[in-house]
């Protein structure tokens, strides 16, 4: 019956034309060259579109006469081709977002297609397991036990920090979940260093510790949390009624790519009897290099862990997660009773019931399947193919007269030249020159709040040397013109 067309004596449904081809081959039409030729593209769009430009190019969508979904999905990939910032490009020396792979993308198709709702295992058994089983094999790198741990997929780094903070709350104070911050009777504070990652200004707002409750740590020189300032901040607050609820150590800084002391943060912690947290969000793909695991060290003591699948294991975005040795803690932060939900089954945790989502998306999926196609071996050997590129263009970068000045086995460089030291070349200037070239993409940032820098960090498994020569001509060309101008 369902291989047959539609008679036309048949009521056809309106909102589904009987004629409208399956829009597949169009989606093939414009993926296959984001793999194919994404080398020929510019890194970012032309400088200069700004909103008011892009606003009416795309005024032609009033959504007023229907339009066939092939001539939509040509149209769209073309705007998108054209104003995006292409982080899949071999020469996006970025922020952290990866060049997906074809199964990343696959596995998100499919979710959309079976539209799996993970808020209960029983609504989507079988991607419940298959995130459970790619959970377990990403936690044993990081040395933690899969049999004894509670782990699960969020949206990103930030979602995975806030679980942090509020299962801490709640295994420090049990009774806060009913009487809130406020009926705690004591004042919980987060420890931050400078450079940790901003998600937790929000954090501090968002779990209503406010932002006073997050104390931030000086950094070294060499970027990194200062545990000794750390240490004497805490005796300090804890004179002052503060009681030290959680540490955060960072493995792979957002701006230098830098890991803080981690087992020195754990041992504080201990001391303490705060929760110890390690924001891996994008570093933590180090542990499935052997060679990279090292600098990890100390992780393997975290009450939790945040890594992000969306950043070094080159997933689709939307992919954080969230490692916690402490179940209990976790049911307690986010467990609630509903009539209305079907009943949980038998030996598995409803998503629900453990994480700060509702109705989920099977978010592990891609996860999953980049993953086994790839198998550990590969993913570890595209991890340390790009830690290896990384070498590359911090050796590339000094021949050229660079300075680099953050020191990490993780692919990124964070540099200054002695032009900029002499006040004759103005770092932000030189990246608007780089960027309006349209063939590379880097940023600029300050270290420490005092060292400006270009960053720029290894994101895709397609960087090859030949790309790392355009960085450094690119980086050049444009100190040439900032010298001229
Ligand atoms: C990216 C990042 C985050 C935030 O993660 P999102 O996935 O963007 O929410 C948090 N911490 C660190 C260290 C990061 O690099």
């Amino acid at each position: 019956m369902t291989n047959h067309p539609a008679e036309p004596s048949e009521p056809v449904h309106p909102s589904e034309p009987a004629e409208a081809p399956p829009p597949w081959a169009a989606l093939a039409r414009e993926l296959d060259p984001l793999f194919d030729d994404i080398r020929e593209l510019p890194v970012l769009p032309p400088a200069g579109t700004g909103p008011e430009a892009l606003r009416r190019e795309l005024a032609r969508f009033d959504f007023g006469e229907p339009v066939a979904l092939d001539r939509l999905i040509a149209e769209l990939g073309g705007i998108l081709r054209e104003h995006t910032v292409h982080v899949t490009h071999p020469r996006y020396f970025g922020l952290f977002n990866p060049s997906v792979r074809r199964a990343g993308i696959a596995a998100d198709a499919l979710a959309a297609a079976f539209n799996l709702q993970l808020a209960v295992w029983s609504h989507a058994p079988a991607a419940a397991e298959l995130e459970r089983l790619t959970l377990r094999a990403l936690a044993r790198p990081l040395g933690f036990d899969p049999d004894t741990m509670l782990a699960h997929f969020a949206s990103g780094g930030a979602e995975a920090n806030l679980s942090a903070v509020l299962v801490a709350l709640a295994r420090a104070f049990p009774e806060s979940g009913r009487l809130g911050v406020g009926g705690l009777g004591a004042r919980p504070a987060i420890y931050v260093g400078g450079e940790s990652h901003h998600s937790f200004v929000k954090i501090a707002r968002m779990a209503g510790l406010g932002t006073d409750a997050l104390r931030e740590a000086k950094v070294t020189g060499h970027w990194t949390l200062d545990v000794a300032d750390l240490a004497s901040r805490i005796q300090a607050d804890r004179a002052a009624g503060w009681m030290p609820l959680l540490i955060v150590g960072t493995a792979g800084t957002t701006s230098a790519g830098v890991v803080d002391d981690l087992p020195a943060l754990g041992e504080l912690a201990r001391a303490h009897d705060a929760w110890f947290h390690v924001d891996a969000a994008w570093g933590g793909a180090a542990a499935l290099s052997p060679r990279l695991r090292p600098a990890l060290l100390g992780i393997e003591r975290a009450d939790s862990v945040t890594w992000d699948a969306h950043k070094w294991l080159s997933a689709p975005m939307g992919a954080g997660m969230f490692f916690c040795r402490h179940p209990d803690a976790v049911r307690r932060a986010f467990a609630t009773t509903t009539a209305y939900m079907p009943a949980a089954a038998h030996g598995a945790d409803d998503p629900y019931q453990v994480t700060p989502q509702w109705s989920r998306r099977a978010i592990g999926l891609k996860v999953f399947c980049t993953l086994a196609e790839l198998g550990l071996d590969g993913m570890r050997a595209q991890v340390e193919h790009q830690a290896a590129m990384g070498d590359r263009m911090k050796e590339m970068l000094r021949a050229a007269g660079w300075e680099v000045v953050n020191e990490t086995p993780l692919p990124l460089a964070c540099v200054t030249h002695a032009d900029a030291r002499a006040g004759r070349l103005d770092l932000a200037d030189l990246v608007a020159r780089v960027t309006a070239r349209r063939k590379v993409w880097v940023s600029r940032t300050v270290l420490g709040g005092r060292q400006p820098v270009v960053r720029a960090c290894i994101t895709s498994w397609r960087t090859t040397p030949a790309d790392l020569e355009v960085l450094v001509a690119e980086l050049e060309a444009a100190r040439a013109e900032c010298l001229a101008a």
